[in-house]
């Protein structure tokens, strides 16, 4: 089976990851600060923090944000609702409530899977805390479009809600010829073992301006400064904080395979531009929007077809494999007090299906996918 995800690793990472084992310091060492500052040059960006998943990240940045603290007076609290995207990894959403937030979802656009901004803008309200947006697959959100949403909201509920971009899919991607993390919100990358760039378990978070990056690296780990004196009793917690630090075992990995990841980045492209090309026309598959002032990373191939059980049957049997990836979030039960109706959504849930387009394909391989898809279902 030709599989839709792979786990990319850089032939050195045992040795190297065994170096780090044999030095004895596999916690809160240089490793993980390394990798911190070569992430932020690569994103062209210094206001870094390494975290132990994207999941922690979206949580800790939804906390700087807007958290809920018990001894903290909170000057608005009526504004309970995050508005978010249901078309997802639950990775996104869950820490929204992990911060004693509401869930309010936002229609699917389906020209390109990502958040609707127009229905977005219907949505903000006096109630938003906060807006969570996903560059679904690595496709970059329409930021230019965003910022003029949030100026008009601005201006008719008098705040502007902060914004944090799930970039979990999206190591490579650009908006507006910048890399995602330097459009003025606070960004979230994942280090997840079948991320483009794996750390076998991490992620980055990146922030608009030096306070929120402060406060981030101390709460990261519990409210402590490392550099504290401890041994001597000699440090105070000014802000309490969390237990998510990136280890170095991690770090060591992150590390090794950021020396590939460029390449494999490049292959991803070059393949989804070629099933672009090739897979113009068929009957019943209809592709997603390429506009561009983006440059995705296509983590995986979106298509949306007629007869999706027939067509992942059809490709199974010729030993491609295709995956839905996600439930949409907003059908589990766990949130059943958030369903809304989300016709945008609807149109296409039972439409999309991904298609294997990553460095792992061989030309044999990414030839016979196509000759498939184009024979029909
Ligand atoms: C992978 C992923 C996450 C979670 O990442 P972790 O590093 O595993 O916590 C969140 N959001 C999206 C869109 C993802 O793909």
């Amino acid at each position: 089976m030709i599989p839709v995800f792979k786990v990319a690793m850089a032939p050195d990472a045992p040795e190297r990851v065994a170096e780090v084992i044999r030095s004895g310091r596999l916690e809160h060492g240089p490793r993980a600060d390394a990798l911190e500052a070569e992430l932020g040059r690569r994103i062209g960006n210094s206001r870094v923090a390494t975290v132990n998943c994207a999941t922690s990240g979206l949580h800790l940045a939804l906390y700087l944000l807007v958290g809920r603290d018990p001894y903290r007076h909170d000057p608005s609290p009526e504004r309970d609702e995050v508005l978010t995207t249901p078309l997802t990894f639950e990775g996104t959403n869950w820490p929204i409530l992990g911060n004693g937030l509401k869930i309010r979802w936002v229609d699917t656009d389906p020209a390109t899977l990502n958040i609707d901004l127009d229905d977005l803008e219907r949505r903000i309200s006096p109630r938003t805390r906060a807006i969570v947006i996903v560059h679904w697959l690595g496709f970059p959100v329409d930021l230019r479009k965003l910022d003029a949403v949030l100026d008009r909201a601005e201006r008719r509920i008098g705040f502007r809600p902060p914004v944090v971009e799930d970039c979990a899919q999206a190591w490579g991607a650009t908006f507006g010829g910048k890399p995602l993390g330097n459009h003025g919100n606070t960004a979230v990358y994942s280090l997840q073992t079948i991320k483009l760039l794996t750390a076998g378990g991490g992620g980055l978070m990146v922030f608009p301006e030096a306070e929120l990056h402060r406060r981030a690296l101390r709460t990261r780990w519990l409210g402590i400064d490392r550099a504290d004196d401890r041994a001597r009793g000699e440090y105070v917690v000014p802000e309490w904080g969390f237990r998510f630090p990136m280890n170095e075992l991690n770090a060591e990995i992150g590390a090794a395979n950021l020396e590939i990841v460029d390449d494999l980045l490049a292959r991803h492209r070059a393949n989804a531009h070629h099933y672009d090309k090739e897979l113009q026309d068929v009957p019943g598959l209809a592709h997603t929007a390429r506009p561009d002032d983006r440059e995705p990373t296509f983590w995986a191939y979106p298509v949306k077809v007629e007869d999706r059980p027939g067509f992942m049957r059809r490709l199974g049997e010729a030993g491609i494999e295709t995956s839905i990836i996600v439930r949409r979030n907003d059908e589990h039960p766990a949130v059943a007090a958030a369903r809304e109706p989300l016709p945008g959504l609807d149109s296409v849930a039972g439409r999309v299906c991904y298609l294997p387009v990553g460095w792992w394909l061989t030309d044999e391989q990414r030839a016979h996918i196509i000759d498939t898809v184009r024979a029909g279902w």
